[in-house]
C-alpha cells in the first residue's frame, strides 16, 4: 500500500478529538488518498471515520502511552507507506511525532496550519511568523495546529476499507498510571456580559494582574488571545478565537490584541468592541466600535481608579 496522507487519529475518554477530523479535512484538501491510523480505538470510533479512504486499526491499550502508541503508529506507517503523516500538534501528538521522526528518520514539520501540495505552512513563534517548508515527495511527518481546518469537512458517511494490524510487543518502559484532568473551567467566558481581553501587549505575567484588577472593578472576566494561553499565563478556558471559544459579550475590551483573523473569529458575536493598542495601524481598529491609540497600562490604571 502506498498513499499520500496518513492521519493519526487522536482520542481521549472513548471519543475522537476534533483535531482528527480537522486533519482529515486538511489531508483531503491536499489531495490523493487518505488513510487514518486508529491506535487503541473502538468500533464506534472507526465508524466515525467515513471521510477516510482507509482506516488502519492497530490494537493497543486505549490509554495513551507514548512508547507503545508510537510503536503502533509505526506499524500503521510501515503498512500504509504514506508520503505525509499528519499528527495533532497537541500534547499527545507532539510526543508521538518527535519519537516517530527519530525512530523512522523522517523529517518533521511542526505547528503546521496549511498544506499546499508538497509544502507545509507552519505558524511559528506564537503566531508571529509563517514558515513554508517544502517536504518534497516525502516521506515526512507534520503536526497540525488545532483550528487549521473545519472538523465538519473531515466528517463523512462513507464506508472506508478497514485494515486491522497487530501492535508490536510492549517494551514495558512506560506504564500508564492515570489521567490527570485539568481543573474545571473557573469562569465560562462564553456566558459573560463584559470581557477584558488581553493580548501579547500585556507584556508578561505581572501584566495579567493589571487586567484582573480592571476586570474586578468592571465586574467582568478576563479573556485572552492565544499567545497568553501558550505562555501559560491563563488557562485554555480563557482563550478566544478560532481554536478557542466564541464569545458573545455585550462589551469586549481588547487590550494589546492586534486583531489577527484567528482572534476575530471568536468575537464576531460581541456587542460593542473597544480596542486599546499603541499601534494606530493595528488591524483590530478596522473592526472596533471604539478605538484608543494608547498604552494599555495607562488606560487600565486610569479606568480602574475611576471605577473604584
Ligand atoms: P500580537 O499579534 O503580537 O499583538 C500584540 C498587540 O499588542 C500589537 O498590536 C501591539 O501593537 C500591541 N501592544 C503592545 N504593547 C502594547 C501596550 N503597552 N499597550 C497597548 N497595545 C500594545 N489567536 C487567538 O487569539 N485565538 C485563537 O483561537 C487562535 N487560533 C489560531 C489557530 C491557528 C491555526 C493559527 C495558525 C493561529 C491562531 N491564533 C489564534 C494566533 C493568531 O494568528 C495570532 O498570532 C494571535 O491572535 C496574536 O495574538 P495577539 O494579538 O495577542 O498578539
Amino acid at each position: 500500500m502506498s498513499i499520500q496522507n496518513l492521519v493519526v487519529a487522536e482520542h481521549l475518554d472513548g471519543a475522537l478529538a476534533d483535531i482528527t477530523f480537522e486533519m482529515i479535512a486538511l489531508a483531503k484538501a491536499r489531495g490523493g488518498t487518505t488513510a487514518v491510523a486508529l491506535v487503541g480505538g473502538t468500533d464506534a470510533m472507526a465508524a466515525e471515520l467515513g471521510a477516510a479512504d482507509t482506516v488502519v486499526r492497530v490494537a493497543a491499550a486505549a490509554d495513551f502511552n507514548p512508547d507503545t502508541h508510537a510503536a503502533a503508529v509505526g506499524v500503521a506507517i510501515e503498512h500504509a507507506q504514506p508520503e505525509l503523516t499528519l499528527i495533532g500538534n497537541t500534547s499527545m501528538g507532539m510526543d508521538l511525532a518527535s519519537t516517530l521522526s527519530v525512530n523512522l528518520r523522517r523529517p518533521l514539520a511542526t505547528s503546521v496550519k496549511a498544506l499546499d501540495g508538497t509544502q507545509a505552512i507552519a505558524n511559528l513563534y506564537g503566531g508571529k511568523m509563517d514558515v513554508t517548508t517544502d517536504l518534497g515527495g516525502g516521506p515526512a511527518i507534520a503536526t497540525v495546529l488545532a483550528g487549521s481546518a473545519s472538523a465538519g469537512a473531515g466528517r463523512g458517511a462513507g464506508s472506508p476499507e478497514v485494515v486491522t494490524l497487530s501492535a508490536p510487543p510492549d517494551a514495558g518502559r512506560i506504564e500508564f498510571l492515570g489521567l490527570e484532568r485539568p481543573e474545571a473551567a473557573d469562569v465560562d467566558i462564553t456566558a459573560q456580559d463584559v470581557l477584558v481581553a488581553i493580548g501579547r501587549g500585556i507584556g508578561d505575567q505581572d501584566g495579567v494582574e493589571v487586567a484582573e484588577e480592571l476586570a474586578e472593578a468592571l465586574d467582568a472576566a478576563v479573556a485572552a488571545s492565544r499567545p497568553i494561553i501558550d505562555a501559560g499565563w491563563l488557562p485554555k478556558s480563557r482563550q478566544v478565537g478560532k481554536s478557542g471559544l466564541k464569545v458573545k459579550a455585550k462589551v469586549y475590551l481588547a487590550l494589546g490584541i492586534s486583531g489577527a483573523p484567528e482572534h476575530l473569529e471568536g468575537i464576531k458575536g460581541v456587542g460593542t468592541l473597544v480596542a486599546v493598542n499603541t499601534d494606530e495601524n493595528a488591524p483590530i481598529f478596522g473592526v472596533a466600535d471604539y478605538g484608543l491609540v494608547a498604552d494599555l497600562f495607562e488606560v487600565c490604571e486610569e479606568l480602574t481608579e475611576a471605577l473604584e
